[in-house]
């Protein structure tokens, strides 16, 4: 197997720890190799990242390209772009991952720009398969897939005629695999291609807002939809969660309409979650919303809508008035806690 022609992923790192949606991609990317018959590598920039890179090992990647650089050390647009653009050039990956992430929107769109290459922000599917275009057949291609129009559609992206296929996918989607501790990855430096002139902004301080909520690592949601916003429904929801060790989640009106924090938002534009048990309380079950939530191991709708679409993915459904059910469910599980 030759370097070239590898699934290649863009590491990213947050305080010299890898981000989480940087080893879902190796996972999915290993997938995709498994099909294409070839390895999984990566990119990373930064400085003193040698330990932490070896988690990558972990989950399938083989090979590292690390670009170890002082003023790498935190993210800025242009020099990351210029130096994921170099060694793009110089590994010739037939695919590139980058997360949907404030980081990732910046680099990919930069790097796809310069290699005059395909890229589909916000995939929530990636396979490989056929495309035929202009009576040719091309083989082995990455199919990007993603919601489009408002979510009405699910449409297949190809970009056969260039390389490397890029796509960009938001933490959450893709599955993170289980890590296998003895998985090793050969890391491999790079030269620094940018120069002090490419540093057009200097990083002086960086302020973190600690988030309110885990939605991703919560292993149960009680969600909020537009049935269960208002202030009564609402704490009966809180009081679930509290009973049940669970997280709140909502449905995006429930936001937007100021009820509770983005943190909390399920879905398509929010977070993808795989909890083992999802209460979705007065939600509709709109395709957006099921987007972050259909992978939940299991699902209880409360709606008093017997055609909710959310009863087409519920494992179980109840049909009332989501106030006399949440106040039933807290009595019930009170009496026997
Ligand atoms: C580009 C785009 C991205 C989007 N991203 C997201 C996203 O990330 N997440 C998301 O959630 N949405 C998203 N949406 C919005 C999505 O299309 C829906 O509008 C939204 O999910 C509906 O939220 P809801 O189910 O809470 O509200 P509604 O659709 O208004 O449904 C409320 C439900 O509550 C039930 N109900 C009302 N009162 C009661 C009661 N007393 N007891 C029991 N049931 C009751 C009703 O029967 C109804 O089914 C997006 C839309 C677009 C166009």
């Amino acid at each position: 197997m030759g370097a070239a022609n590898n699934v290649m992923v863009f590491i990213e790192t947050r305080g010299g720890r890898i981000a989480d949606v940087s080893l879902e991609l190796v996972c999915a990317a290993r997938r995709l190799a498994g099909q294409l018959d070839c390895g999984v590598e990566a990119v990373a920039l930064g400085y003193e990242l040698e330990d932490e890179l070896q988690r990558l090992g972990h989950y399938g990647c083989r090979q590292v390209y690390y670009v170890a650089d002082r003023r790498l050390a935190h993210f800025t647009s242009v020099p990351y772009a210029k130096t994921v653009v170099e060694v793009i050039r110089k590994h010739q990956p037939r695919i590139v991952l980058f997360g949907a992430t404030t980081m990732g929107r910046d680099v990919a769109p930069r790097v796809a720009s310069a290699l005059k290459c395909g890229l589909t922000a916000d995939c929530t599917d990636l396979q490989i398969g056929s495309h035929e275009l202009k009576n040719v057949v091309y083989e082995n291609v990455l199919l990007q897939i993603r919601p489009a129009f408002g979510g009405n559609i699910i449409a297949t992206i190809v970009s056969p005629e260039s390389r490397p296929s890029m796509a960009t996918v938001r933490e959450g989607v893709m599955r993170l695999d289980e890590a296998d501790p003895d998985g090793r990855v050969e890391v491999v430096s790079e030269a620094c291609p940018v120069g002090d002139d490419d540093f057009l902004t200097e990083i002086i301080e960086i302020v973190r807002e600690e988030k309110q909520v885990n939605l991703k690592a919560a292993q149960i949601i009680v969600s909020a939809g537009m049935g269960a916003s208002d202030p009564e429904a609402l704490e009966l929801v809180r009081q679930l969660a509290r009973l049940l060790g669970a997280e709140v989640g909502c449905s995006r009106p429930v936001v937007d309409s100021g009820v509770l924090p983005k943190d909390h938002q399920v879905g398509q534009t929010g977070i993808t979650v795989r909890p083992n048990l999802y209460i979705a309380c007065g939600i509709s079950g709109q395709i957006q919303h099921r987007a972050g939530m259909s992978e939940a191991k299991r699902i209880i709708a409360i709606n008093k809508d017997p055609q909710a679409p959310i009863f087409d993915i519920a494992h179980y459904g109840i049909i009332g008035d989501v106030r006399d059910v949440l106040a039933k469910m807290i009595k019930a599980y009170r009496t026997k806690a």
